[in-house]
């Protein structure tokens, strides 16, 4: 049904059914001027990747952690690959201890401390399915080096950061976190040798950009059998106290490169 305009009786009806229109306009106009401004200056308030790393921190990550009334309580997820887990041996011992049976153990008390301390701590196979753009604050792989005698200098621990993370300060940040707190935990000395197996590692092309990740050699298994072996906790305790520098960004002692 069509409807003629009513004529007008009284001069204030036009301007009236013209003020919505004007309102509206404005009202775009300036929510288009604050959505301009803060894409404009949120990126320099804060970077791109911190922002990405902040949203993650926050994400609520499980089911156990809806507070009474169905408010979730965000918990902050942390990956650990246990090195060769689900695929190989990795360095076998002349006595058949294996690589890969060290370097659970070692994950398995990293992801429980983790989870004992309130994170949301994945334990990952070494070509764990999950690993395709795995989103977290951070990823650690485990593993261990040789257990053939080198020479007397192949003892300590190796960390290297991904290479493939969006942000490099990040990752630096996680890789100086890890030799400072490992190496203050354990007592073993940096072995300043990282291999390609290390910086080209599979896991970090394979996860998010935006996960800081890094890898760490906890010690050899030659040189370094007994602590590896017989005090796990101790090793593992080294990792959980780097992790948690990175994530409450602790201040960091200038490292000493033997
Ligand atoms: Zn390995």
């Amino acid at each position: 049904m069509e409807t003629h305009p009513p004529v007008s009786t009284s001069p204030s009806e036009p301007i009236r059914r013209q003020r919505p229109p004007q309102v509206l306009l404005r009202t775009l106009v300036v929510a288009v001027l604050v959505a301009t401004l803060f894409v404009t200056f949120t990126p320099s308030a804060l970077s791109g990747s911190l922002n990405e790393q902040l949203t993650l921190l926050l994400t609520p990550q499980s089911q156990e952690n809806v507070l009474p009334g169905g408010t979730l309580r965000p918990k902050i997820r942390i990956g650990i690959v246990a090195g060769h887990w689900g695929n190989d041996s990795g360095a076998v011992c002349e006595n058949g201890t294996t690589e890969v049976d060290v370097n659970v153990r070692i994950a398995t008390l990293v992801q429980q401390k983790l989870t004992a301390l309130g994170f949301e701590a994945d334990l990952l196979e070494e070509f764990d399915p999950r690993l395709q753009g795995y989103r977290a604050a951070a990823l650690i792989s485990i593993h261990n080096d040789s257990c053939v005698y080198i020479n007397d200098q192949a003892t300590g621990f190796k960390v290297a950061r991904a290479m493939s993370a969006r942000d490099q300060n990040l990752a630096g940040r996680l890789e100086a976190c890890l030799r400072d707190r490992y190496q203050r935990r354990t007592g073993l000395p940096l072995h300043n040798s990282v291999t390609n197996d290390m910086t080209l590692y599979h896991a970090f092309d394979e996860i998010s950009p935006d996960t800081t990740a890094a890898i760490i050699e906890t010690g050899f298994l030659n040189l370094d059998y007994r602590i590896l072996t017989e005090n796990p906790d101790q090793v593992a305790t080294g990792v959980v106290d780097g992790i948690l520098c990175f994530i409450n960004n602790e201040n960091i002692a200038p490292t000493t490169v033997p």
